[in-house]
């Protein structure tokens, strides 16, 4: 059976590959297409679309934007975009800034607890791509502060701890819309991060983004069983949305999620891939 990775991250954001490393390992791990989404930004994307070309790889072309909401973590997939229309890079400078304003912030207030970290230093980890918390999380590891990177997390950088500062400023009614403004498919990413209690309470969830115009659901995902995996499905179907899926690769940054086989059963069929151009295509 062919299949697919739609949702991974590389060095312009918080991954550990480059965008061509990743494309190279996407085709290693036998997969019939990949798609780069890295948190907020689309500077991976040139260099993943070349090295799809040179080595016989079909891309897709895609982006993870944070968003605003009331538990969990909300995250909105977004695929096949025109990544030059004028509203959707507004939007996309605007959350970089308020990233840029909120990494000092995290910076000073692990300083008032006596953890010095440098910007310099995160700027090395980084390596030049978009700095986020899992960045921080390294260099924290780094310095001996924590013993890990969940460590850094659950102690300081998770909402709510000692050195947490909000960034998302998007709501997730603006982030569909200027994904279907720029002829993209906004897809909800990795539906257990909303920490629903109920079935009732995600579909619900689903129900109102879908009348914000939101066109698919990431089902196949690393932390999804199969009876989650399988709820997804059915709300997809209830709600006439595509089903993707993908595995969260971070290379590095996160050892334990394979490239297309997440924690090590993830298949995620190609059909995903067809299913995502014709809802382009009908939008
Ligand atoms: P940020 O973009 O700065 O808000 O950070 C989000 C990133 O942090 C995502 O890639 C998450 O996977 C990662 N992350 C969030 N919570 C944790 C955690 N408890 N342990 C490790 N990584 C996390
Ligand atoms: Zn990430
Ligand atoms: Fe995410
Ligand atoms: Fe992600």
């Amino acid at each position: 059976m062919k299949t697919c990775d739609l949702h991974t991250h590389t060095t312009a954001s918080d991954g550990s590959d480059s965008p061509s490393k990743l494309v190279e390992k996407a085709l290693e791990a036998g997969l019939s297409a990949i798609a780069v989404t890295d948190h907020d930004t689309t500077a991976g994307l040139s260099e993943a679309e070349m090295a799809s070309k040179r080595f016989g790889i079909e891309f897709v072309p895609g982006v993870e934007l944070s968003v605003n909401f009331h538990k969990g973590n909300m995250h909105i997939l977004g695929y096949l975009m025109d990544q030059e229309d004028e509203r959707f890079r507004q939007v996309l400078t605007r959350v970089q800034k308020a990233r840029a304003e909120r990494n000092p912030k995290i910076l000073a207030l692990l300083a008032d607890l006596g953890l010095e970290i440098s910007m310099d230093e995160l700027k090395e980890i980084s390596k030049g791509g978009q700095i986020g918390r899992p960045h921080i999380a390294r260099a924290m590891v780094e310095k001996g502060y924590v013993r890990s990177v969940s460590d850094a997390f659950e102690k300081y950088l998770k909402r709510g701890a000692k050195a947490y500062a909000p960034k998302s400023i998007l709501s997730p009614k603006e982030a569909i819309q200027v994904i279907r403004g720029a002829k993209g498919v906004p897809v909800l990413a990795h539906p257990f991060s909303l920490l629903s209690e109920t079935r009732e309470e995600l579909d619900e969830t689903v129900a109102s983004l879908t009348d914000e115009g939101l066109m698919g659901l990431e089902c196949y995902y690393s932390e999804h069983d199969d009876a989650f995996t399988s709820l997804c499905i059915s709300l997809a179907k209830k709600y006439g949305l595509v089903v993707t899926g993908g595995s969260d690769y971070h290379g590095k940054a996160k050892p334990y999620i394979k490239l297309g086989r997440g924690k090590g059963n993830l298949v995620i069929p190609y059909s995903c891939v067809e299913s995502l151009r014709a809802a382009k295509s009908n939008a």
